[in-house]
């Protein structure tokens, strides 16, 4: 290979770059990234970077001697908008082509928005231009915050405007907050959490509309960046008919793979690159293509996506191993981790909780506020979580990775799977 374009100058994509040249590629690196920025870091965009404990200098993921030699091109703000797959040629917006020999697909997820027209003062929370102007909203003094959506972003963001001041509600449409993730028995532990922490929390219930103020024709303070001129929000309604009133509004919703410029691509398509919620790989990150592979999360790997820190990080090293290879050589299955910190606590997960697992407090408890749980499955523990017990935690995350590779979890589907699956993931 002598051209490579990694599509994605963020974690994955900065992973996937590193991973190139540490497993020898010494060719052409072309990196292509929408966002102005080079790579940041998007865990303290929710967190300290919100409350103000950590700055914009603290978020950057390379610094100018590792950007000097990884010895790329980098083409930052532009969108790559096409990808003719069998040439491996990737067609930016701006009417630029970049041919290659492999293609490296790390364009991530964005954040799902909800219907209807757009009010100043709702903000969605994904990239670091969200966060200035979510933040800067917040610094306006003591608000009324609805963070609509209880999952990660909904409670690392209810957590932080709370130690920012302000009156927090949160709005869940499930049952219970991470219900998927945790199961019912340690979801209801962390929404226990939310309410100690001094958030509202209302689940079971959706959000009907938002409500603007009526247009006065003043433009809003520049805080609300895109949307200053558009009527400000004032209220929640709940499909239950309640209506919250709201001077800040945080959609949490949910995130969505960014396949739509591969979707819009009819050669992408035709030639193999089929996306299906995600880019559809094989469990080595390889499209149906094995010039391309696909990272982070847009990718389904395996029949699965990951949306976490740790398999952006992991699945470069498997992804461009099989993409110099010429075809899979390896799986990138890394045991399951996230973590997540609110409400003062660190959240820790790791390992494959499947529903109907028996859960066992085996260390401190949940009214104290430390505990470390196992989910168990015939005898066997399938999943760990903890609430500040980082020690415990890595101890059995390491002993569930080690039984994994002494005894590997059966294999997903590996072929790129479905072939007649939907286009596009938008
Ligand atoms: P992304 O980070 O989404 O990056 C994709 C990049 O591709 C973006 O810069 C995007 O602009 C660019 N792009 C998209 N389309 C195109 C295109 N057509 N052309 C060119 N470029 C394009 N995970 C944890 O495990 N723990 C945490 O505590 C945690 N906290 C988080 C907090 C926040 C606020 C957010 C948003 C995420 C958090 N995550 C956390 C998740 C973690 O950050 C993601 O899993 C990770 O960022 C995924 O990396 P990625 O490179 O695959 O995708
Ligand atoms: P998420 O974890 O999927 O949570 C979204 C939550 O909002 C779900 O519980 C969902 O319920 C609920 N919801 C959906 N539509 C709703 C509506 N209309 N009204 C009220 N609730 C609604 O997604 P997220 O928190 O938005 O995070 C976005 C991405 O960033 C994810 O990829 C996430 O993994 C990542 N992230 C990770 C971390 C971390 O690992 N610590 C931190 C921040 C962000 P249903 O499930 O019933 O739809």
């Amino acid at each position: 290979m002598r051209t490579v374009t990694v599509v994605g100058a963020s974690l994955a994509g900065l992973y996937a770059a590193r991973e190139l040249r540490a497993q020898g590629f010494d060719g052409r690196l072309v990196i292509v990234g929408e966002e102005p920025h080079p790579p940041y870091d998007r865990p303290p965009l929710s967190k300290d970077f919100l409350t103000g404990r950590a700055g914009e200098g603290r978020l950057a993921l390379c610094d100018a001697e590792e950007t000097r030699e990884l010895g790329a091109e980098w083409l930052l703000g532009v969108r790559a908008a096409g990808l003719d797959a069998q040439a491996r040629t990737v067609l930016l917006e701006d009417g630029r082509a970049v041919c290659g020999d492999g293609v490296v697909i790390a364009t991530g997820a964005r954040a799902r928005r909800l219907p209807g027209p757009r009010l100043a003062g709702v903000h969605t929370l994904r990239t670091l231009d969200d966060a200035r102007c979510l933040r800067a909203d917040l610094l306006r003094g003591p608000q009324r915050v609805v963070v609509i959506g209880g999952g990660f972003i909904g409670a690392e963001t209810a957590s932080s405007c709370i130690a920012l001041g302000h009156h927090v509600t949160v709005v869940e449409a499930a049952p219970l907050p991470l219900l998927p993730q945790l199961g019912p028995e340690l979801a209801s532990v962390c929404a226990e959490l939310q309410c100690r922490g001094g958030a509202r929390l209302f689940t079971g219930v959706g959000v009907a509309e938002l409500l603007g103020a009526p247009c006065t024709g003043s433009a809003e303070p520049a805080a609300d960046g895109p949307h200053a001129n558009a009527p400000r929000v004032m209220g929640v309604v709940l499909r239950d008919g309640r209506t919250l009133p709201a001077d800040v509004v945080v959609v949490g919703i949910g995130a969505v793979p960014n396949t739509d410029w591969l979707s819009g691509s009819t050669t992408a398509v035709r030639d193999g690159v089929r996306c299906d919620d995600g880019v559809l790989c094989d469990d080595g990150c390889v499209t149906a293509l094995p010039q391309i592979v696909a990272v982070g999360d847009v990718a389904r790997v395996g029949g699965a996506r990951a949306e976490h820190w740790t398999s952006a990080t992991a699945q470069p090293r498997v992804a461009v191993r099989n993409l110099l290879a010429g075809r899979t050589v390896e799986r990138a299955d890394p045991l399951p981790y996230f973590w997540s910190d609110q409400y003062g606590s660190r959240i820790q997960f790791a390992g494959r909780r499947r529903e109907g697992d028996l859960v066992r407090i085996v260390e401190g408890s949940p009214r104290d506020g430390r505990f470390l749980a196992h989910y168990e499955r015939d005898g066997i523990t399938t999943a760990v979580l903890a609430l500040d017990m980082p020690r415990p935690f890595t101890k059995i995350r390491r002993e569930l990775a080690r039984a994994e590779t002494r005894d590997p979890a059966p294999a997903p589907a590996k072929a790129p799977v479905p072939v007649m699956g939907a286009v596009g993931g938008s």
